[in-house]
């Protein structure tokens, strides 16, 4: 049995706009799944679907073998959801949000508590349990979504975009949280804008544009589209730059530098090789969105 079953599914929003054409996924259980593709290509109608927020127009989705049209309220109890906005009552206390949320799946107050507790505190909340999310960053808020969402202890987890808007140090933190939940057997669908968000925690993964899957593969297959990638790297001052020649090294000022690497090649040599030019380094970043670079490779394919 798969963790998800779609075929041919289709919709078309009320103003028109036909969101999604004839679509067909699986994903497998245990999996860790990207949606990948850019604003508006409908992974959000997809998850709004699944999770019986949209009506779908025509198709099939079964979850763990339930259809959504028959038992909802069956397949229900194998998902959880964090949606893209934040919609947590904002005066509530955040171990009361999770125990209501519990008791909208019939989980009794003192079965709910411990529960509660335990997420709290692997997500980094405990602290702030008595507090409200009204005085949350947006990175407590997320993850008290991620809580609230894993409160019922579902199969799978839906997440809209999870790291839109949470920093850095945050996000690393949430991916470490959501590879252990997935190591320990929770069936997770994300969709998303960052390829490294893909790169770092996802196995499979499927393309969406236009409302159509151009792609479905193993990350790692996706990923070999990518074959070369330009980094923008920041020194105090450009020195000679001759012995960078396997990077095609480009100038751009006093300061900056543009370089080309290959999936061959590691930073980690690169920033060694750079050092060797005495130039030191102050920064280094890819240029440009690489998703998008990979939307291009695969449909120029
Ligand atoms: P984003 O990354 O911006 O969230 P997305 O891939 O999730 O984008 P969807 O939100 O699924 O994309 O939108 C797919 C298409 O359907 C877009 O053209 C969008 O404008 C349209 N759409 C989405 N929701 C509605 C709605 N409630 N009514 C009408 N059109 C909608």
């Amino acid at each position: 049995m798969k963790a998800i079953e779609i075929k041919n599914l289709t919709k078309t929003y009320a103003n028109g706009i036909q969101a999604l054409k004839r679509i067909d996924l699986e994903v497998e259980q245990g999996d860790f799944f990207a949606l990948l593709g850019a604003n508006g290509a409908g992974k959000t109608t997809v998850i709004g679907i699944l999770t019986d927020l949209v009506n779908k127009t025509a198709g099939e989705v079964k979850v763990f073998g339930h259809d959504i049209d028959k038992d909802f309220s069956v397949a229900k109890k194998f998902i959880g959801v964090v949606p893209q906005e934040i919609n947590l009552n904002i005066f509530e206390r955040a171990i009361d949000i999770l125990v209501t949320q519990a008791g909208y799946y019939g989980i009794p107050c003192n079965e709910a508590l411990p529960r509660a507790e335990e997420l709290l505190k692997r997500l980094g909340l405990w602290e702030k349990r008595f507090g409200s999310p009204r005085t949350y960053s947006g990175g407590m808020k997320r993850r008290l979504m991620i809580a609230r969402a894993l409160i019922h202890e579902p199969k799978m987890l839906f997440l809209d975009e999870p790291t839109a808007g949470v920093d850095v140090e945050i996000r690393h933190e949430m991916w470490e949280y959501l590879r252990e939940r997935n190591k320990a057997g929770l069936t997770i669908l994300l969709t998303t804008h960052y390829l490294e968000e893909v790169e770092q925690m996802c196995r499979n993964a499927a393309i969406i544009k236009g409302g159509e899957i151009i792609m479905r593969d193993s990350v790692r297959k996706l990923l070999t589209f990518m074959d070369k990638e330009v980094y923008v790297v920041s020194v105090q001052h450009v020195k000679d730059i001759t012995t960078l020649s396997q990077y095609k090294p480009v100038v751009v000022d006093d300061t900056t530098l543009e370089i080309e690497m290959s999936r061959k090649e590691t930073l980690h040599d690169f920033v060694a090789r750079l050092a060797q030019t005495g130039m030191v380094l102050t920064d280094i970043r890819p240029k440009g969105h690489r998703l998008e670079k990979l939307f291009l490779e695969v449909l120029n394919k």
